[in-house]
């Protein structure tokens, strides 16, 4: 039932971490140094760029929208994964810029694509839980709105689970202030936290994201299947939209859609691409526009 599968996945979500007994002056050093050239790297943002990797219809592979990710090709390291840099960003506040950066610059290049093929597109953006916890978050995003001219109900903001029942009253104030904006909300990486269903149906959500961990085994695994079958039906009956993360092969591809899923993310598709390589990937997929 839908209760036990949600207990396994919160299990599954647990079982992740992972505990290291690392040499920790040589680790804090190397974050320390991460740091320092992350610093110097946000004055310009010129080792930045975002790539778009599209959010696909499950029965037609018609791309719907796309996720931005942020991606770092620092001259001293080579290309530093998100995973690596975003967490230490977020302990020292440097991801307060990043974000705003990353706001403004996909919706600026959303925006423009968008004219040139007069195609209303939208975009998936992720923030962290500390933009989420700054009180002038909506007047940041407003403001980045203003600027680009960019349309609110184009824009999906992503925010993981962990972060909305950190502090509950606070979250929902927050996500109810962005959703009389005009933003949509999607809550990202589903299965790996510790919501209880009771309190997701408090919150404004339009999209839950399934996470790839229950992907990936998800036609092998029937503990997996039972989950993401549980997470399915909550979805729906809470009339929520329902985005497969990590879809690989054609095999979850149909796995998931025969479940009900309706929209998928992964390498199946593509792998998040450049604005330029991205624009040939909307022509070849005939995008027609958010409906
Ligand atoms: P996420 O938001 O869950 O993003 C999905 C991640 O899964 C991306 O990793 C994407 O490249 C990867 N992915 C997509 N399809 C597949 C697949 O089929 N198989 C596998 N194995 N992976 C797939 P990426 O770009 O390395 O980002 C990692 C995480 O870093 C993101 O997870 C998100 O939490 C964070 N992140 C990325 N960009 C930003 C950003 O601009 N702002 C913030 N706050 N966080 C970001
Ligand atoms: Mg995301
Ligand atoms: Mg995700
Ligand atoms: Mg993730």
């Amino acid at each position: 039932n839908a209760d036990s599968a949600m207990h396994q996945a919160k299990e599954k979500g647990r079982n992740t971490y992972h505990f290291f007994t690392p040499d920790l002056d040589a680790t804090a050093q190397a974050k320390r140094a991460i740091e320092r050239d992350l610093r110097h790297a946000i004055k310009t943002f010129d080792e930045f760029h975002i790539v778009y990797q599209p959010i696909v219809d499950l029965e037609t592979g018609q791309m719907k929208s796309a996720e931005a990710l942020i991606r770092w090709h620092s001259a001293e390291r080579g290309l530093v994964s998100p995973d690596q840099f975003i967490p230490l960003a977020e302990r020292n506040h440097l991801i307060l810029p990043i974000g705003e950066w990353v706001l403004e610059t996909a919706c600026r290049e959303i925006k423009s694509w968008s004219e040139q093929s007069q195609t209303p597109f939208r975009v998936s953006i992720n923030l962290s839980s500390r933009q989420f916890k700054e009180d002038n978050l909506p007047e940041v995003i407003k403001g980045v709105l203003d600027r680009t001219g960019f349309n609110p109900n184009q824009l999906s903001l992503e925010i993981t689970e962990t972060l909305m029942m950190e502090n509950l009253d606070e979250a929902l104030k927050m996500l109810h202030e962005l959703k009389a904006m005009g933003v949509r909300l999607s809550i990202d990486d589903f299965g790996t936290g510790y919501s209880s269903l009771n309190y997701l149906k408090r919150f404004p959500l339009d999209t839950l994201k399934i996470d790839r961990m229950f992907v990936r085994d998800v036609t092998t695994n029937p503990e997996d299947a039972a989950v993401v079958a549980a997470i399915l039906t909550m979805a729906h009956s809470m009339g929520l939209e329902v985005v497969g993360e990590g879809i690989e092969t054609k095999d979850h591809n149909d796995f998931l859609f025969a479940k009900g899923c309706q929209l998928g993310q992964g390498y199946y598709f593509s792998r998040p691409l450049r604005i330029d390589e991205f624009n040939l990937f909307a022509e070849r997929s005939e995008y027609e526009g958010i409906s």
